[in-house]
Parts: C-alpha cells; structure tokens; sequence
C-alpha cells in the first residue's frame, strides 16, 4: 500500500487486493489518525520515524485489523508519490523474510536475472548458469521464468560473449565488486539501450537490466530542442531564454534520474541484506546460516579439514525475560550476539538459529585440538555477566558441539549431534560446552524408547499412587499423605521416578501423568470416605499443567462430581517449576487454585536460585523444605540457622511450612526444637499403596502422641 504523508498524519493513498483481504476493508482515502485502532496508533509514530529518517525499514507487528490478527510483516520504504512525499509498504502475514524479498523481486518492471558463475579447471569463468530470474525477464524473452532456470547464459543470450559482457560479470565475481553500466544490444531482432547493474554475492551476481530507452529519447528530443533555440539566439532573445529555462530544467531531471538509480541500488542491496539477516542482532538468520554451512560442509570435503558446528544456547533467557523484560532480554541477544562475533576466527562464522539459540561454523582449523582451543573461547566470551540497567546479569551459555567428519559424515547428522550434546549441556548444569559422543546418541534413543514405554504404561494404568503420610508433632496425628507416583512394571516390578521423572520433560507424558494420578487419588479418597482417615492428598504437577488454561476450574469440576471438596486436595509445585517460562501465568493458576481452596504448597523450597523474597510473593500456603536441608541441620550450624529463620519467617507470613526426608530421630528432635512441627520422611513411614492407608492411619494416632514408637511401613 502507498501512504501519502498529510500534516503530521498519513492518508492511505493506495492499497493491493491482498492489503485489504489481510486488513479487512479499504481504507483508501482515510487518514491513520481517522481509524480507531490501538494497533494503528502503534505505527503512525513508527511510520512517522521512518519518514523523517528516510530510511527502510523492516519490522514485525501484532493484531492490525478486524481479521488480521496475528503478527504481520511490513516492509516500509520512504518514497515520492505525486510530489509528496510518502511511504510504499509491503504488509504481509508472518512469513519468511526471503518471500517478501521475492515478492518485490517479480513486481520489478525491471528485468532482475540472479546467475552463478561456472568456471573450467584453472578456476577461469566460461560461462553463468541461470539461478533465478524474474517475471520482467521472463517476460522479454516470451519465455515461462522456470524454464529459464539451469540453462547457461551464452546459450540464452549468444551475444554477451563477444559484447564484452562476459568478462564485465566475470570481473564482478571475481573482485566482488558492484558496477553499473551502460549497454546497447540487439535483442528479439530490436536494437534495446538498456543499463545493467551487477551486484555479486559469492559466486553469484544479480544482474538488474533497465530499460532507459524511453529516458534517453526524451533526453534526445530534449537535446535537440536546445540547440533550434540556441540558433535562434540572435534572433529570438526571449525565446532564447526560455531555451535556457528549459536546458536547467532537463540538467535537474538528469541529475535526479542518476540519484534514483544510486538510491535503488542501495535499496536492492539492503533488501537482499534484510533477507538474511536478523534484524535485532544483525547476524545471519536460520536460512542464510544453513545455506552457508552447507558450503562450508562442502568445502570442508573438499580440503579434508575438520568443521565444528557449536549450537550455543543462552542459559536461562527466559528467567532473565520474566526478570528484566522483554528489552533486556533483547539487549543480551544482541550483547550475546556482539561477543559470539568477536570471538570467532577469520573462516568462522555465526547465526541466530531461533529465540535465544545461535548456532557458529568453525572452519578453517587444523585438527580437533585446536577446535577444541576455539570452543573454550566462545564459551568464555558468552559467560562475563552483562550490566543492565546499573545491575549485573549473570550470564551464561551453554554450547554443544559435533565435529565433521570425526563424529558424523552428513550436514543432517551433525546437526543432530550438535543438538543432542548442547541438551546434555543443558542437563549437566550449564555454562560448559559438551563435545558430541556416540554415548550420546544412545542416551537420547534410550530417552526417547522412556517416553514411549511410559506414554504406554500411563494409558494401561500401570501408574498407581503411593502415599508417604504427613505428621503434626505437636498432636501426634497424620494430617494427610503426599501422592508419590509408583510404575508397576509387568516385567521389573516397582519403578520410582527417579527411573522415568527425565520423560516428564515432555509436555504430553507430563499432562497425561498428573490426569492420571488425579483420577487415582480421587477415586481413593472416594474409597476412604467414612473409614476414619484424614483425607488430605497433595499431588505434584508440572508446569506443563499449570500453563494449561482452565487447569484449576477443571480440577474442581473433576473433584466436585466424585462428590469431594477441595480442601481435600493440595498440589504441589517446585520452586524451579514456579520460576520457569510463563511464570505471570502459573502463578495466576496457583492463585485461582487457592480461591477455589485448594492447598498449594512450594516443593523442594531452597533448591532454585530465586530470592526468598521473590519466592514468599507467590501465591502458596505451605512451603516444603528440601530433604538436603533436613540432613543437613544434624551437622551444619549455619542450616540450622537457616531452617530456624525460614521457620520464624513462614510463621509471620502465615504459611505452614513441612520438613521433607526425615530419617532420623534426631533430625525430628531438632526440626521440633526449630520450631518446624510438620514433617514427613521415612522416619515417619515410606510411601504406602492405597490399601494400606486406613489401618495405618488409625493404627498411628491410636498411640498417645510423643511416647509412641514411629511406625515403619513396607513398601
Ligand atoms: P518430591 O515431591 O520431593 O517427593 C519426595 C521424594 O522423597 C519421594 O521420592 C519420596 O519417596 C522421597 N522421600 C520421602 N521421605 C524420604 C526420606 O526420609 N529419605 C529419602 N531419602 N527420601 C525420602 P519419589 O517418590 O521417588 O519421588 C521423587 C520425585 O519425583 C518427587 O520429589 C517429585 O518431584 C517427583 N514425583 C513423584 N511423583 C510424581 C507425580 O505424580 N507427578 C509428578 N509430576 N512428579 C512426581
Ligand atoms: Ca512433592
Ligand atoms: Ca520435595
């Protein structure tokens, strides 16, 4: 669509059929400030910037009209339309960047060929082969554009060999320099004029052919008219002068035609370059970085020298978003993306492969060692922490590496295998690279044989509750049981997470598992009902169930219709999970859990890294303190200060708080002398199946509290 600039607003001058589909209406004639669209509002000040910058520009935006939600893409070029000035924007739904690229490509009206160069034995160029050409191209040859491709230049056009041609678009590719020129050829049996720009990029060149005919037979009719009346001169004065008039006038025209072939060019150049690059960090995007990795995987067959691909993830971007916002967030992309650079070799190069995912190519080395030298420095320029806003943000990458061919023979597998070693980066705490090895490749099919096997087994009801009992000391009496998931396996027999907790990565094996385990615990405080046991289950979920929308409302639907109140029900989330992607969202969850009345407790409370403070905002009502601090109050003062001042806090703020993996008398007697009254441990008993609750629980608050010896239960 074309805007013309009106005041200080625009008004929508033009717009394509496929504008106002996308759009919803025609809005020709209207000016922006004229529609009431928060959206529109948006970018008037954006459209305004570029317009008074003179620059192109090319940005993402979100929900524009009626039926356009979603993100769209907007190319949007300053231009003159009508002697005003304006803007050309190319508005399509997300796509990729290269398709608008080529959209502009074959609305050119003029004939844009790409071809690449073909060389003999001493690397000498013989000829092009046409890559791609466009409709106008197509056009003048009365031929169908695709059946142009692959074909050589000297065969589609004979003469360019002895025009001089040929060795013009040698000597760009060669010395990978921009020209233009001017060129007057036979073509179609017609004599054309015409002005060729060659832009080359690797072994292909662009070649962009204007016809200027038209221009020059003004400038011709234009010339001659000058010199009637500078013959006339003596005798026409005036006439003379209008004679002058004119000749300026035709000077001014020349000279804005030649500015407007420099600014296309420009242009042309910086639509190829936004193409293929990222536009908030300026490196190569996923398409350009795997078009020249395959080059490089080719050239590296070729002289047998070792190529690392690194795919290099940036550790806990989404906490640093969720902390800082999203322009910081943006702000270490490009922080991140600066020092990657830097630290790279001549023949080494770098792209931004998705979100907070950058992928290098290390070429151009000896041997695996000093790779291995290469590595160590990128990793050391992504770890420096980051000042943000006078803070300091730590930060830290994680890096996985696959070598080619020492590890793998195919651009396919190496990609892989730099995926699977940058996952176990990941898993083995961050901030270090991991080198791919065969072991890996089995863990991940081992892992991925897990998630089958599991799926299975939840949908055969091979997962059953266990019940680990809590106790009040002060009373003595079992308060309730925390749901602990137990596979009972045809074959192996009793399996605990430990063995199956790496497959609940997966959103669908984790969904389907609480499911399950909600549909078993109710079903067994349905059985309970009237047999004299506290019926209070706490369940542990994942953050997979928490960012599901209406997870709470449907909780209490399900307990609601097996007649059971909420109050009966407690879930259990982990302070890593609460901290996660989307933690505005699973703490809205937990809030409305908590209206609805359920129990939500902070599991292994002091394993994360967030502050207490942080923590003590979310919407809990009990905090479980992890089985490391437990043991570690026997031995270690300051844990014991630490327990003792987590106790005085969750008192203040009205939480109760539960000590986790109590295994010893002694632990007992301290956490009491703390002031931690609720506990739950193998002290206490170890997870029990449903059946052996009722007399469990009555069998343990039938002893007078304090005196009683501490049952043990069998699994
Ligand atoms: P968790 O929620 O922290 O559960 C406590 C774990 O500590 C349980 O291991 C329990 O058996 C164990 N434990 C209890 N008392 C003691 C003790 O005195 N000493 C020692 N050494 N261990 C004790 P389990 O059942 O193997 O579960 C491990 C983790 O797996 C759980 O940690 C929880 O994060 C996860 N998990 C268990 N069941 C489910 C489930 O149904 N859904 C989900 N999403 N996760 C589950
Ligand atoms: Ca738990
Ligand atoms: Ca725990």
């Amino acid at each position: 669509m074309v805007l013309l600039r009106q005041e200080d607003d625009f008004v929508y001058q033009r717009l394509g059929r496929s504008v106002v589909t996308l759009i919803g209406r025609d809005l020709t004639g209207l000016t922006l400030r004229s529609i009431d669209n928060p959206g529109v509002k948006l970018f008037r000040e954006r459209y305004r910037r570029i317009a008074a910058g003179q620059t192109p520009s090319f940005c993402v935006m979100h929900g524009v009209g009626p039926s356009a939600i979603g993100e769209n893409e907007r190319l949007i070029l300053p231009v003159h339309s009508e002697g005003r000035p304006g803007l050309l924007v190319y508005l399509r739904g997300r796509e990729t960047e290269s398709e608008i690229l080529r959209s502009v490509f074959h609305a050119s009206s003029d004939s844009i060929s790409v071809i690449e160069a073909v060389r003999n034995d001493d690397g000498t160029i013989i000829d092009f082969r046409v890559v791609a050409v466009n409709a106008e191209t197509a056009r003048r040859l009365d031929m169908v554009p695709d059946s142009l491709i692959g074909h050589g230049l000297l065969e589609i056009w004979p003469m360019t060999a002895g025009n001089g041609m040929l060795q013009r678009f040698s000597k760009a590719v060669d010395e990978q320099s921009a020209a233009i020129f001017e060129s007057r050829y036979m073509s179609q049996g017609k004599e054309v004029e015409r002005e060729l720009r060659l832009a080359p990029f690797g072994e292909c060149l662009t070649v962009t052919n204007v016809d200027i005919a038209p221009a020059r037979a003004a400038s011709r009719s234009l010339e001659a008219q000058r010199n009637e009346l500078v013959t006339a001169n003596a005798l026409l004065e005036r006439r003379a002068l209008a004679s002058k008039a004119s000749h300026d006038a035709l000077q001014q025209t020349t000279r804005e035609l030649r500015e407007e072939i420099r600014r296309n060019k420009v242009l042309e150049l910086e639509l190829i370059h936004l193409a293929r690059h990222d536009s908030l960090t300026g490196l190569p995007n996923r398409s350009y970085f795997e078009h020249r990795f395959d080059e490089a995987l080719k050239s590296a067959g070729e002289t047998g020298q070792p190529l690392a691909l690194c795919v290099i993830d940036i550790d806990l971007f989404k906490e640093i978003n969720d902390r800082f916002g999203h322009a910081a967030g943006d702000s270490v992309l490009r922080e991140v993306s600066q020092r990657l650079s830097a630290a790279l070799g001549p023949a080494d190069f770098v792209g931004r492969t998705g979100g907070d995912e950058f992928a290098a190519i290390l070429a151009g080395r000896e041997d695996d060692a000093s790779i291995s030298t290469a590595v160590q420095r990128l990793l050391r320029a992504g770890m420096a922490s980051f000042a943000l806003d006078r803070q300091d943000v730590p930060l830290s990458i994680s890096v996985g590496v696959a070598i080619y061919p020492t590890d793998v023979t195919s651009a396919r597998e190496l990609m892989a295998a730099a995926d699977m070693a940058v996952y176990r980066a990941k898993q083995d705490g961050r901030g270090r690279p991991v080198f791919f090895e065969p072991q890996l490749r089995f863990e991940a099919e081992r892992l991925y044989r897990l998630i089958g096997r599991l799926s299975k087994a939840i949908e055969l009801g091979e997962i059953h509750p266990y019940y680990q009992p809590l106790l009040d000391l002060r009373t003595g009496q079992i308060i309730g049981f925390e749901a602990l998931a137990r596979w009972h396996h045809p074959e192996m027999g009793l399996i605990s997470p430990a063995r199956f907790s790496e497959a609940l990565d997966v959103p669908d094996v984790a969904e389907a598992l609480t499911r399950r385990m909600i549909d078993a615990v109710t079903e067994d405080l349905v059985s309970w009902d009237g047999q004299a046991v506290p019926t209070h289950v706490s369940v542990n979920v994942t953050g997979f169930d928490l960012r599901q929308p209406g997870f709470a409302a449907a909780l209490n639907q399900k307990l609601a219709a097996k007649g059971l109140s909420s109050r009966q029900l407690a879930i259990e989330v982990t302070e890593t999970t609460v901290l996660s992607r989307d933690a505005d969202r699973i703490s809205e969850t937990l809030a409305e859990l908590q209206r609805l009345g359920f129990g939500v407790a902070l599991d292994d409370f002091g394993t994360g890294f967030a502050s207490l403070s942080h923590l003590l905002k979310l919407p809990v009502g009990s905090i479980k303190i992890d089985r490391s601090f437990v043991s570690g109050i026997e031995t270690s003062q300051r844990t014991a200060a630490v327990v003792r001042s987590l106790v005085s806090l969750a008192a203040a703020l009205d939480l109760d708080i539960v000590a986790e993996g109590v295994e010893t008398r002694e632990q007992l007697d301290l956490l009491r002398g703390l002031g931690c009254h609720l506990v739950q441990g193998y002290l206490i008993a170890e997870p029990m199946p449903a059946g052996d609750v009722p007399s469990f629980t009555r069998s343990f608050a039938l002893s007078p509290p304090g005196r009683r010896r501490l049952a043990r239960t069998a699994p």
